[in-house]
């Protein structure tokens, strides 16, 4: 048999369009080595990765110590699951939960599992301490959102593709416009049975759709006076993507939780994954403080794997190099030198509309129709010049890179895609 290093590029695409479910479209380049803000192919070329896979490999890839942490932990003891305790979980717990300044963490492995533990928690909450009647219990999202791909977070999405004959769907949730305080205000006074509010603090997933300033601010202080939960989703956003530590805390420059009040809004449940473990491991994780935390109770909520000890010393080592690594400040400092960069490119463009995003979570509109192929055409002829990224929803271009990269890299990839969109020119 085949040994994975002999085979070409061609040999793996085939091996996967026979043998996989085809639930993805890839763009067609088979990687098989990472580094830091680099990925190699099957061939051997060498690529920027503008993706970081959906802004898991914030630390860049293969990170030594995070690589290294994991695999002393594996040598050691990787799962003992919950029905015993594991000298590893406890200082996880502490150290995530001082990170990010709630009392209670719970430890899942990947982002759905996490938005569904939260919106039982939201549930729970409601029937047992804000005293909703049973089943009666609604949480409010926003059009657009990308929350994970289980039954019941799809039947509160509006993408057809996501929802579509997979139905019945999960009754409980009411849909407002995003970024918009005034259609928050009316389904918070139009029941009280309303037990959260879940949102994405940037729209990842519906093109990096980065709201009003003070979004977040607003939304926090209406679901207080409201009694409702204030319900964070910051899977893609999280762990200094946006030049801060988390999206909601805006401008802050702490890196850390802090007493400062220049953050945006401080949730009452945090969703974290994808970066928590640098892209090493599945992790994600639930915050709370304890009077929310605390409805949970022993056989009501579990996973084999969550909280096991790979995850735990891979998840501490990665938000470590966050911090000594100070990636979010870099994120902001290079976050906005891109777009100055692109800003000035698209003074002049036909075929770029628009840049937005925030630190390095950032898209440009492509000016044509959702439905063109014009996004993926660029993203192909992006690759063929050594920068991979992926189009969302059609005509949006997203550009995500690792977070450790430095100045200079920046520069020679702004050079590669302005090069590139200018052969698109009309
Ligand atoms: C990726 C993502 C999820 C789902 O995470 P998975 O690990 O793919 O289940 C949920 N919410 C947001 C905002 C995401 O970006």
């Amino acid at each position: 048999m085949a040994t994975v290093d002999q085979l070409s590029s061609q040999e793996a695409i085939a091996l996967e369009d026979k043998y996989g479910a085809h639930n993805y479209h890839p763009l067609p380049v088979v990687l098989s080595r990472g580094e830091g803000v680099y990925v190699w192919d099957a061939e051997g070329k060498r690529y920027y990765d503008f993706l970081s896979a959906y802004s898991a490999v914030n630390q860049g890839h293969c990170h030594p110590r995070i690589v290294n942490a994991m695999t002393e932990q594996a040598k050691t003891l990787t799962l003992t699951s919950r029905a015993f305790y594991n000298d590893t979980l406890g200082p996880y717990e502490k150290y995530v939960t001082e990170y990010f300044g709630f009392d209670k963490v719970l430890p899942m492995n990947t982002g759905a599992e996490a938005v569904e533990t939260a919106i039982k928690l939201a549930r729970k909450w409601a029937y047992e301490k804000k005293g909703v009647a049973e089943h009666e219990a609604q949480i409010i999202v926003c059009s657009n959102n990308f929350h994970g791909r289980t039954t019941t977070i799809i039947s509160f999405s509006n993408d057809e593709d996501a929802r579509k004959n997979f139905g019945p769907y999960t009754p409980g949730f009411i849909k407002i416009e995003y970024d918009d305080v005034h259609a928050l205000e009316e389904a918070l006074k139009s029941s009280k049975t309303i037990a959260g509010f879940l949102v994405e603090p940037i729209q990842g997933e519906a093109g990096v759709y980065t709201p009003n300033d003070d979004y977040m601010r607003k939304a926090q202080a209406l679901c207080n006076e409201h009694n409702v939960l204030f319900i964070a989703d910051e899977i893609q956003t999280g762990i200094a993507r946006t030049g801060a530590l988390l999206a909601v805390c805006g401008n802050c420059t702490c890196e850390g939780h802090c007493e400062k009040q220049e953050s945006y809004a401080t949730p009452d449940i945090l969703i974290l994954g994808k970066a928590l473990s640098g892209g090493a491991y599945p992790v994600s994780a639930v915050l709370a403080n304890d009077p929310i935390m605390e409805v949970i109770k022993p056989g009501q909520h579990g996973s084999t794997f969550g909280g096991n000890p790979i995850a735990g010393a891979v998840a501490t080592e990665a938000l470590e190099v966050v911090k000594d690594e100070h990636l979010a400040q870099n994120a902001r400092t290079l976050g906005n030198l891109f777009r100055e960069k692109m800003n000035e490119y698209i003074e002049n463009s036909t075929i770029v509309n628009l840049v937005r995003g925030r630190g390095l979570l950032n898209a440009i509109l492509i000016n044509d129709t959702e439905d063109s192929s014009t996004a993926w055409d660029i993203c192909m002829s992006l690759r063929d010049n050594g920068l991979l990224a992926k189009p969302t929803h059609g005509n949006i271009i997203r550009f995500a890179p690792p977070l450790v990269m430095n100045e200079e890299q920046l520069l020679d990839c702004v050079s590669i895609i302005t090069k590139t969109l200018k052969a698109f020119e009309k």
